[in-house]
This record gives structure tokens, C-alpha cells and sequence, in this order.
């Protein structure tokens, strides 16, 4: 086998990476003993130079053979995986996850933490006091056999090369390359043998694939590499050019997904992303024939058993339990109702419309960065972050809006670290730049699609 350096001059020049060589470079980010410098020099060479398919699918098994395999049982039951590419106010899964074990399937879930300007699963939940989501592998199959899904962080057993290659990514501007994508996400999707996998994949100013074309190609190579490793993947294009839900930010994320299963109503975009994903898991688990089958279910029953937003009423509240169950088994739910109850929001600064007319998106992921800037995000994968900050959205886009509505307002709920004024200014600056009011109507693009 060639050394690092010989390695590194290989992909550099735009030659193959050998299947051998991946595994060592996994080995060696996961156990430290290849220096960071050179494992960002060869990620910038990858990035140039790209993968070809062969080198991609032997990222994909070197990732997800840097640690355990979780083997999942699921007590009969279809195991159906979930995963976002990453968006802004994207609580999907939490909600989608309890949904789907009720519905039939066991959903075995490693999520990941969020980076950049983009929100991750395991951020929001272990925003309540005492949470933890790193899970023995022995704990990840007790949830799963008590509440029917588990969501577990990736741990140091779990793809830990992956842990290492995202965060040099995401300092060494390497995160938006197409196959470093599919090794990370599909290294640790395939590590606990879910039997399909579906995948939503951003788009906009809120993603890291801007265009549709973009996001096209990277469903494209997330589905052939579902295929060569066995798996049945459905990827559903989003759009991500405004954020998913009323809030961002990560207590206040949890607190609407619980406030969806008490009161049954959704955000529109958000409540057709979590109604598409169900139905896109039910389908990957062989239980219905199409999506909009998949999509029924949650509807479907008596029409004086429906909640408003159309869900059946026994779903919602069994769903509910199986979520609750799941946060009393990892010691969250007394704070976390005790924070409900006692939590102190307050709102530190609004954005109104400067003028009437049509909301308009600009730059999505300035949303995203007005959070980090409040300190409701990350710009390093050990920074800490603060829950109790977020940002309300208080109107859709496309939206006819009169002068003075506002748009947003940033929030905080008295936690240890108070906002300070400048934090407040210059999130809502960012704030001001991310949309723009027009005279003409705007028609959004689909808020999602399935990718053939
Ligand atoms: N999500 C991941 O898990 N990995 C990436 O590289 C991008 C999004």
C-alpha cells in the first residue's frame, strides 16, 4: 500500500484511491494516528478531484466499518431509517421517528449533530437538561424494543471516522462535495442495517446543494449506493429556502414537536415534509404500495377522529407516547415538562416588514447564521451551544404581508447565558437580509418531490 503523502499526491493528480487505502484513511481519522493536516489536504484533493463510483461505495464501507455494527433486531417489524442533509428548523425526524414506530416499523435512527448553520436531531434533544443520546449499543436496542424507534448520536463506536472527516469538512470548506456526502451520511446509515433508508435531501439557500440540480445529483448518488449496499432508498427533494416550522432554535424546536402531538397542527411546509417522510418510510418498509398510500394512513379513520390538521386522532396519541416513553427512558421528561411549564420566553428583538407586499426568500441560510450568531449554533464540532435562544418565524413565505407585520422575532428563555445586546443587533441584521418584499406575487417551489 502507498503511504499517506503518496496517497494524498494520487488524489491530488486526479488518480483512483484503492479500496485498501480508504479503510486505512478511515482507520486512521477515527483512531487519530493520520494528522489532521494531512487528512485536510486529502479531503481538499477529494474535493477537487471528486470519486469515482468504485472509490465512493469503498468510503461508504470504510466509514461505516471504522466502529460497530449495531445489529439492529426489530422484533419482526420492517427497519426503516431516516435522515436530513441538513436544514434550518428541520425537526422531521423527531417527529416523524415516534410516528413511524407506531405505524409498524422499527425505526433504529443514528443522527448527527448540526454544523455550519444547519440544526441536528441530536442538538435539539439534548437541549433538555440531562438528555444524553450516547447510547451503549445494548441501550439502543432497549429503546428500541420499548417505544418502537430509537434516535442515538454517533458515538466514538459508531462511524467515528465520520466523526473526524465532517468535522475537518466543515473547517476546510469541503463539506458540499457529492461523494464525501454519500460516504458520511450512507457509512453511518449502513451501520445499523436498516433494510430502507429514506433520505431528505435540501435544496436552497438553506442546504448545502443550492440548486435542484445539485441536490438532484446527490439523491442520484445516495440512491446507487443504497442499491450497491442493499438497501431501499426513497430520497425526497425539499426545499430549503426558508426554514421548517415556526421556530429555530433547539428547546424551542423540541417544544413545538411536542406542542404538534398535544394540539394536532403543524406549519404548513413542515406538516407536508413530516406527512411525505411517513409516507416514504411506510413505503421503504414494504407496508404500503406508494407514499400518497403511506400518507393516508395518517389520515385515514372516522372523519370525527381527525385532529385539524387531518391526523388520525389514535396515531397522534399513541405516537405521543411512544415519544414520551422514549425521553422518560433517557431521564428528559420531568425537565423537560418542567421547563414547559416554568420556561420564561422572552422576545429580545423583531423584524417587521419594512413595507407591504409579497415575502420573498433571499439567503435562507442567514437564518441559520443569525441563530449561531445568538449562539444557537455551531461553528466548531466541540463548540458549545445555547438551547435557550431561537428564532421565531412568524410569516411564510410568499405571503402577502402590510407594512410594519413582522417577520421575525428573536427570542430567549432566562437561561445562564443572557443575550447581549450586539449578539441581538447583529442576528437581526442578518435577519433584515434574508427575505425581501416584492410587489409581485411569488410562487414557492414545491416544498417536496420524490426523486425518481
Ligand atoms: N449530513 C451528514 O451526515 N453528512 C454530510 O456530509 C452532510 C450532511
Amino acid at each position: 500500500m502507498r503511504s499517506i503523502i503518496e496517497i494524498i499526491t494520487a488524489k491530488r493528480d486526479g488518480k483512483a484511491v484503492t479500496a485498501e487505502e480508504w479503510a486505512y484513511i478511515a482507520n486512521g481519522a477515527a483512531k487519530g494516528t493520520i494528522p489532521d493536516y494531512q487528512l485536510a489536504a486529502f479531503l481538499m484533493a477529494c474535493y477537487c478531484r471528486s470519486l469515482t463510483n468504485a472509490e465512493t461505495d469503498a468510503l461508504v464501507t470504510a466509514v461505516r466499518d471504522s466502529g460497530k455494527i449495531l445489529h439492529v433486531d426489530g422484533g419482526g417489524r420492517p427497519r426503516v431509517d431516516k435522515h436530513s442533509t441538513g436544514g434550518i428548523g428541520d425537526k422531521v425526524s423527531l417527529i416523524c421517528a415516534p410516528l413511524a414506530a407506531t405505524s409498524g416499523l422499527c425505526v433504529p435512527m443514528i443522527a448527527g449533530k448540526g454544523l455550519g448553520w444547519t440544526g441536528g436531531t441530536v442538538d435539539k434533544l439534548e437541549s433538555i437538561p440531562g438528555v444524553s443520546l450516547s447510547l451503549t449499543p445494548e441501550r439502543f436496542q432497549e429503546l428500541l424494543d420499548e417505544t418502537g424507534f430509537c434516535i442515538g448520536a454517533q458515538t466514538d463506536d459508531i462511524a467515528p471516522a465520520d466523526r473526524k472527516l465532517y468535522a475537518l469538512r466543515d473547517v476546510t470548506a469541503t463539506i458540499d462535495s457529492i461523494p464525501l456526502i454519500v460516504g458520511s451520511i450512507m457509512g453511518k446509515k449502513l451501520t445499523t442495517e436498516a433494510d430502507g433508508l429514506v433520505l431528505t435531501v435540501m435544496w436552497g439557500s438553506g442546504a448545502f446543494m443550492h440548486s435542484r440540480e445539485k441536490a438532484v445529483e446527490l439523491g442520484k448518488a445516495l440512491k446507487r449506493s443504497g442499491k450497491a449496499n442493499g438497501r431501499k432508498v426513497i430520497v425526497l427533494l425539499v426545499n430549503m429556502d426558508w426554514p421548517l416550522g415556526h421556530y429555530v432554535g433547539n428547546l424551542a424546536e423540541i417544544i413545538e414537536v411536542i406542542k404538534f402531538f398535544l394540539e394536532g397542527s403543524l406549519e404548513s411546509r413542515l406538516w407536508s415534509v413530516v406527512r411525505a417522510t411517513i409516507g416514504a418510510m411506510l413505503l421503504a418498509g414494504g407496508l404500503v404500495k406508494s407514499i400518497e398510500e403511506g400518507m393516508g394512513w395518517l389520515v385515514e379513520g372516522e372523519p370525527e377522529g381527525r385532529m385539524t390538521i387531518g391526523l388520525h386522532e389514535e396515531l397522534l396519541s399513541d405516537g405521543f407516547h411512544s415519544l414520551l416513553d422514549y425521553l422518560e427512558m433517557l431521564d428528559g421528561l420531568a425537565r423537560l415538562k418542567e421547563l414547559m411549564a416554568t420556561a420564561n420566553w422572552r422576545v429580545m428583538g423583531t423584524v417587521k416588514a419594512p413595507h407591504a407586499g409579497y415575502l420573498l426568500p433571499r439567503d435562507c441560510s442567514l437564518i441559520g447564521r443569525a441563530l449561531t450568531e445568538l449562539g444557537g449554533g455551531r461553528t466548531k464540532l466541540d463548540d458549545k451551544i445555547n438551547p435557550y435562544v431561537a428564532i421565531e418565524c412568524m410569516a411564510g413565505i410568499g405571503e402577502k404581508l402590510i407594512a410594519g407585520q413582522p417577520i421575525f422575532r428573536v427570542l430567549d428563555c432566562d437561561g445562564e447565558v443572557a443575550l447581549t445586546a450586539g449578539q441581538v443587533a447583529r442576528a437581526v441584521e442578518l435577519l433584515k437580509d434574508s427575505f425581501s418584499i416584492e410587489e409581485i406575487p411569488y410562487e414557492p417551489p414545491l416544498v417536496w418531490e420524490e426523486l425518481k
